[in-house]
């Protein structure tokens, strides 16, 4: 996975890192983990999978979705419920199956709190 360091992506400070099109930006003073990274290559498979443009027109429909819906927007997105959820299992994309993000639209949300990237 391609990193760059960048003062402007993400554009909002509160996210430490993004994902566009399969490189990972990153601000310069964040620490670049082995679980961050996992976190972002999951994104990747998401979007590989669903072909890249895709991926980001269902993010954002359903982030403007659960910003009407009770707890988190962001963090209830199915996307990143995924990637958090199998961050620190450094094995899971080798096991992963298909569109396993489609099972988190509908599961409730249990790690509801505010994240940094
Ligand atoms: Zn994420």
């Amino acid at each position: 996975m391609k990193i760059v360091r960048s003062k402007y992506l993400p554009p909002l400070r509160r996210h430490a890192a993004i994902n566009l099109f399969g490189v990972f930006f990153v601000h310069p003073n964040v620490a670049v983990s082995r679980r961050l990274v996992n976190h972002e290559r999951i994104h990747t498979a998401q979007m590989r999978e669903l072909g890249y443009l895709p991926f980001y027109v269902i993010y954002l429909v359903e982030w403007l979705v659960r910003l009407m819906m009770r707890g988190n927007a962001y963090s209830s997105i199915s996307f990143e419920r995924e990637a958090y959820k199998h961050e620190a299992d450094f094995q899971y994309l080798e096991k992963r199956k298909h569109y396993a993000w489609a099972k988190y639209v509908k599961k409730k949300n249990k790690r509801n709190k505010l994240f940094n990237h």
